[in-house]
């Protein structure tokens, strides 16, 4: 018999998106979660450091979608959840000082279902308590606020990943009616996490040794450049010129004796 061809439908592509659950406390919330993802057709659970997992209250609340919390991934850091996406989305129930370009939930789902089909995306769930922090609501390229009651806004963690995961399979079921979308004509895939990652760290040290910001407080200056830069979504090629250009910079200050010159 023929192998079947390989399943390229807006369906097939939710199994690319990926829900990350960064610091859970409640391992009945990941249980929630993984049923909730199981029950949408999604597939990918990372867990950053959950509280306590694995656990029997996990497997409770999961039901039947027991073997999601076997596939889990569990580790340690945002980062290594993320590394190798090209779409980042947090997920907050705040609004934040420094404002983070915005995609509604619906938004989210046809985006995430559009750049799934040629690079892995990453959905962002915070703590229970507290949410996700500054820095990690900045490490991602958008950021997705469910439009609840704004006096009583912050949904149960399993609530809002059943929210998210659902509009995100609305999206999968429509684009399989009509012509599917996608990310783009674009000649390149945008630029990894991992990669975005090490080129703000080269950002920031290249501008410490020009003297452009101050290596001990670097602090709104490189939040609004991440911001920048997280907006625009270099691609791969773009980043790697990028990257060039700062070691330009760095090297023609070594050369020139400049303060940041190594010992
Ligand atoms: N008290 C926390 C809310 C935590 S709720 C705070 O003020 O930030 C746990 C997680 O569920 C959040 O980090 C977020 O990932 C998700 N969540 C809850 N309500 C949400 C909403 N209205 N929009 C988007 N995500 C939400």
């Amino acid at each position: 018999m023929a192998k079947p061809a390989r399943d390229t439908t807006p369906l097939h592509t939710l199994e690319n998106v990926r829900t990350v659950l960064v610091n859970s406390a409640h391992p009945g919330n990941i249980g929630g979660a993984a049923r909730a993802l199981k029950n949408m057709g999604l597939k990918q659970l990372y867990l950053v450091a959950p509280r306590e997992f694995p656990a029997a209250n996990a497997i409770w609340r999961a039901a039947g979608a027991a073997e999601m919390l076997d596939s889990a991934v569990v580790v340690d850091t945002l980062e290594e959840a993320v590394a190798d996406c090209g779409l980042v989305v947090a997920t907050s129930a705040r609004e934040r000082r420094i404002p983070w370009p915005l995609l509604t939930p619906r938004q989210c789902g046809a985006r995430a279902i559009a750049e799934a089909a040629s690079h892995p995306v990453a959905i962002v769930f915070g703590r229970e308590d507290r949410g996700l922090t500054n820095e990690e609501l900045q490490a991602c390229n958008f950021h997705v606020h469910i439009p609840a009651n704004p006096h009583y806004s912050s949904l149960n963690l399993a609530t809002a990943v059943q929210v998210l995961a659902y509009e995100i399979r609305i999206a999968a079921l429509e684009a399989e009616k009509g012509e599917p979308l996608r990310y783009g004509d674009w000649d390149r895939p945008p630029a990894k996490a991992s990669d975005m990652a090490l080129y703000f760290e080269h950002l920031q040290q290249s501008l410490g040794e020009l003297g452009f910001i101050d290596p001990d407080n670097p602090r709104q200056t490189m939040t609004r450049l991440r911001r920048l830069f997280s907006r625009v979504r270099p691609d791969d090629m773009e980043l790697g010129i990028l990257r060039g250009m700062l070691t330009a910079i760095q090297n023609h200050i070594h050369r020139s004796g400049g303060k940041g010159r190594p010992d």
